[in-house]
């Protein structure tokens, strides 16, 4: 196993489960720090240092990043990974889920990022990743509040990488496809037959299954780590080559 994080500390939301969790043990196992902040950080085990954030608190955002810096010595990777999602359309998603998806969604990033762009300047290895998703770009029914939250993820990420590249903090994000997480679970869960959901999903993905988490965290950590040192302002898709070939999930 290489250590190609060692000596390199990273913060990680929404690490308690899903693909925010493969890229914290990803990191560790490279030889790397982790923070994760989380609304369940009893989800979190050691070495991994677990911190109880929501990031559309601003307050519990700085509280939780400057502790992470405290408890790992610095910040030297940001992986804004936290998100929720959202169905429906302009008709049945009210004003108010409009500001809770985007609170968490977008400016979530936003605030993590702010907090931790001081200790990300002491680094000679800074870098942020978002995840974004497919949705940003593929036109979906009923994803209208959640593909829009996730364009303006992909487009805060080019932005954000043209404003700091100059002081060595490269800015990327990755587009996951549908992805084998808790999150997809707890979807399938509310279907009469979740095992024939389960394999209808599967069906409609280019590749004939669902991406998996471990696939998503090596692209997140590879554009994280010093290996991607010359990449920054990219987005990198992780969908079983929909993007690619221009298909749609359903
Ligand atoms: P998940 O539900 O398994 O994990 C999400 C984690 O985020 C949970 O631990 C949750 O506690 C945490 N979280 C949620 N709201 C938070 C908040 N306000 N503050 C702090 N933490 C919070 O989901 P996942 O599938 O691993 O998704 C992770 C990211 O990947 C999300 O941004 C999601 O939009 C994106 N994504 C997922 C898929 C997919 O198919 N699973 C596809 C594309 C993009």
């Amino acid at each position: 196993m290489t250590e190609e994080f060692s000596g390199l500390k990273a913060i990680v939301t929404g690490g308690a489960s899903g693909i925010g969790a493969a890229v914290a043990s990803h990191i560790v196992a490279r030889g790397g720090s982790v923070a994760v902040l989380d609304l369940a950080p009893e989800n979190v085990a050691p070495p991994i240092t677990a911190l109880k954030c929501d990031v559309s608190d601003d307050a519990a955002v700085r509280a939780a990043v400057s502790e992470a810096a405290d408890t790992l010595g610095g910040i030297d990777i940001v992986v804004n990974n936290a998100g929720i999602g959202a169905q429906g359309t302009v008709e049945t998603n009210d004003d108010a889920e409009w500001h809770r998806v985007f609170d968490i969604n977008v400016i979530g990033m936003v605030r993590v990022s702010r907090a931790a762009l001081p200790y990300l300047r002491q680094s000679d290895h800074a870098s942020i990743v978002n995840t974004c998703s497919i949705a940003a770009t593929a036109g979906l029914p009923e994803r209208a509040l959640y593909g829009a939250s996730k364009g303006a993820v992909l487009s805060l990420t080019l932005n954000m990488a043209a404003d700091h590249l100059r002081e060595g903090i490269r800015v990327n994000c990755v587009n996951p496809g549908t992805a084998d997480t808790p999150w997809i679970g707890r979807l399938l869960a509310k279907a009469a037959d979740p095992a024939a959901e389960r394999a209808a999903l599967e069906a409609r993905q280019p590749h004939g299954r669902l991406v998996a988490p471990d696939e998503v965290a090596a692209a997140i950590a590879y554009l994280a780590g010093p290996l991607a040192g010359s990449t920054s302002g990219t987005s990198l898709a992780v969908d079983g080559g929909m993007q690619g070939l221009r298909l749609r999930p359903e």
